[in-house]
């Protein structure tokens, strides 16, 4: 009896410490939004057939000044649950934009910005509003913009989702349909959204090589996708051999550490620069 009073008193002790470490973080978390401690980095999308450079998604960073780089998987998740999510949203869109503007790639060498987007981002007219006040400094089309949402972000609000987004999809903005196949009800959700890209989740990019449960998998998503006329992308493509798979099995479009890293601005120009200087050279 004892004993169990003793470990039930660990717990709570344990529990607490949880729960203050989580209490703190989302303090510091709302300080970092007014402190510049946030950034944005860019993952090049490319289209390796025509080697080319199809696009970027732009992934959110956090330096605290104490411990050091936190990934969004541990600050995300508490944003969207603290309602601090449409603030991150926000910078990481005027940021991005704001960057690849200054850096004059926007239109000349990149067509395509993908943003991930939340749940809590598709609340009604307000929501819309936002979205255009982020976009209102974009000086040409708004196809360049594309909107990356999980498919569990779009059953927790699907009726939001919906509403703002048929309304930025008729004025030019993509939507991608991100980790493609993990969630409960993928086919429903390409049924009732406006969706123009899925992008195979890493999952099961993994083991495609060996596994040929996921290879089929996959490439039955690629013939869905064909069929739908939705563009393709696979993420997390890590070795030449998932990457010959890959294209082989006519996927289009492929992201992940074998061709690119995340980067921040400066180094995305030099990327770009250098991309630019070999296409001189061969041609
Ligand atoms: P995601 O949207 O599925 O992004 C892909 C993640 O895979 C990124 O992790 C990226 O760095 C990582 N990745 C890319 N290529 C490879 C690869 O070859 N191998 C492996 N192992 N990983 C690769 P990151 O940046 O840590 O982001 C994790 C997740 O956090 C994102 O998953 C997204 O769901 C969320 N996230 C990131 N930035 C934002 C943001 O600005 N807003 C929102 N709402 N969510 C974000
Ligand atoms: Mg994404
Ligand atoms: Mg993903
Ligand atoms: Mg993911």
């Amino acid at each position: 009896k004892t004993n169990s009073r003793g470990s039930h008193k660990l717990f709570n002790a344990e529990l607490s410490q949880v729960m203050s470490s989580r209490a703190r973080l989302l303090l510091d978390l709302k300080l970092a939004l007014d402190h510049n401690q946030l950034t944005v980095v860019y993952q090049p999308q490319f289209c390796v057939q025509e080697n080319r450079m199809t696009g970027v998604e732009v992934l959110v960073r956090w330096h605290h000044p104490e411990r050091g780089m936190i990934p969004p998987s541990d600050f995300i998740p508490l944003a969207e649950q603290h309602g601090l999510i449409c603030g991150i949203t926000d910078f990481v869109m005027r940021t991005a934009l704001h960057e690849l503007i200054e850096a004059g790639l926007l239109y000349r060498d990149i067509q395509r910005v993908s943003f991930n987007v939340s749940a809590a981002d598709f609340n009604g007219n307000e929501s819309c509003d936002r979205f255009i006040a982020n976009l209102s400094e974009l000086p040409g089309d708004w196809s360049v913009i594309e909107l990356e949402l999980t498919e569990s972000a779009a059953l927790l609000n699907l009726e939001g989702v919906k509403q703002v987004l048929s309304v930025l999809n008729k004025r030019g903005v993509q939507v991608s349909l991100d980790d493609f196949g993990t969630g409960y009800s993928s086919l429903n959700t390409l049924r009732l959204l406006p969706i123009q890209e899925v992008k195979i989740d890493q999952s099961f990019v993994k083991d495609i090589v060996q596994n040929k449960q996921d290879a089929k998998l996959v490439r039955t998503i690629l013939a869905m996708a064909k069929a739908l006329h939705l563009r393709v992308v696979a993420e997390g493509v890590e070795t030449h051999a998932q990457a010959n798979y890959l294209i082989n099995a006519g996927c289009e479009e492929l992201q992940g550490f074998l061709y690119a890293r995340p980067m921040e601005i400066d180094h995305l120009i030099t990327f770009i620069g250098n991309l630019n200087q070999q296409k001189r050279a061969q041609s």
